[in-house]
């Protein structure tokens, strides 16, 4: 069995001791004759299984006692519902900061909800940037301002966060927590799914400020949803998806054992800088972004003559380097590299990149 360069962005590639360990303890999870899987979540094992987890995320990401931590289905998209659902007031508006496909997509979301208003679109230059915060729209008495750290498909990222005085900011990290030290106390709520830095899909993870959990909301809230529910009831308001919860222990204890948030960072940007140098000094190959705001995670990138991407799509998945393709959105190519793929994957590809530029350039 071969293990390949996986540039998915997401579900994605999840590190290699991880996924030994799981096999490893597959049946029989420490000794008590049956899988992870197949405990109750109200057992004490998994309650210990959940609480290492809880503790893990708190130390790694540094979260501060008044915040909780929560659990929740619905991965991604159910925090786009989710959150509306709970701050977003009748006669008030929420203010999203529209920077690619997700802000937009979750902006649309909160629209069923309520009022949004957008203070900030990058559409206008095809997400390639994002403006400075003093040239967005006034936002001072917004419900929250929400925005997508790391914008998956095209490939954008904020380089600092959001000043929002008192207006809770809200962000989605789903594909870039846990690849740099943030200071939680700037945020109101985080949430990020599970499948690209954390486990398998199917979860968020949800650090919220006890005075947001704490806030009278609306009762068409789901029980399973509602943050106080979940808060009070320890993220078990219904069965958990308690494998994807035992699996981001484990990433969190590879993510600690790895030297932490602070080594993360330095390993995304040692992967990307490789590839964006690579792609600058080519006339090959594409990326748009700004470079202030290029993703350190997800490498969008097109070649100059399009009628060569199956070709390297065939070759690079023949030399070992699989899910390149890019976003039906985007087109081109795309590559992922989450806190599991080492400096070699990155060096393959672009060595590959080279290589197909000798052949086909
Ligand atoms: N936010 C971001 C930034 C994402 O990249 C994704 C999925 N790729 C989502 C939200 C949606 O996640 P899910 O598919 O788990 O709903």
């Amino acid at each position: 069995m071969s293990r390949f360069y996986n540039f998915s962005a997401g579900p994605a590639m999840l590190p290699q001791a991880v996924m030994e360990q799981i096999q490893a303890e597959l049946l029989d999870w420490h000794q008590v004759g049956a899988s992870v899987m197949e405990l109750s979540h109200r057992s004490k094992e998994f309650k210990s299984v959940a609480e290492h987890t809880e503790q893990l995320i708190r130390e790694i990401l540094a979260v501060p006692k008044h915040y909780k931590v929560l659990f929740v289905h619905g991965g991604g998209q159910g925090q786009f519902t989710s959150v509306p659902m709970h701050f977003l007031r009748p006669n008030h508006y929420a203010v999203y900061l529209q920077t690619g496909a997700w802000s937009e997509i979750a902006a649309t979301e909160a629209q069923r909800y309520g009022q949004v208003r957008v203070a900030l679109d990058a559409k206008n230059n095809g997400y390639t940037a994002v403006a400075p915060q003093n040239s967005w729209q006034d936002f001072s008495d917004a419900e929250y301002l929400y925005y997508v750290d790391n914008e998956t498909i095209h490939g954008l990222e904020f380089n600092n966060v959001p000043e929002t005085g008192n207006i809770p900011l809200v962000c989605d990290m789903s594909s870039n927590i846990m690849s740099r030290p943030i200071d939680i106390e700037k945020f109101g709520i985080i949430f990020a799914c599970a499948q690209k830095n954390l486990g398998p899909a199917g979860m968020s993870v949800v650090i919220i400020h006890e005075d947001l959990v704490e806030r009278e909301t609306a009762h068409i809230v789901p029980s399973f949803l509602n943050y106080k529910k979940l808060a009070d009831k320890g993220s078990m308001v219904n069965t958990p998806t308690t494998f994807s919860w035992y699996v981001i222990g484990l990433v969190c204890e590879w993510i600690k054992k790895h030297g932490g948030v602070e080594k993360m960072e330095k390993n995304a940007k040692a992967r990307s800088q490789l590839l964006y140098d690579f792609i600058d000094h080519s006339e090959f190959y594409i990326n748009e972004v700004h470079p202030e705001n290029r993703s350190r995670m997800n490498i969008p990138f097109s070649l100059a003559d399009e009628s060569l991407n199956q070709k390297f799509l065939e070759e690079s998945k023949a030399a070992g380097l699989i899910s390149l393709k890019g976003h039906r959105l985007l087109g081109g190519m795309r590559a992922s590299m989450y806190n599991s793929m080492p400096l070699e994957g990155a060096k393959a590809l672009r060595d590959f990149m080279q290589e197909f530029v000798k052949k086909y350039g």
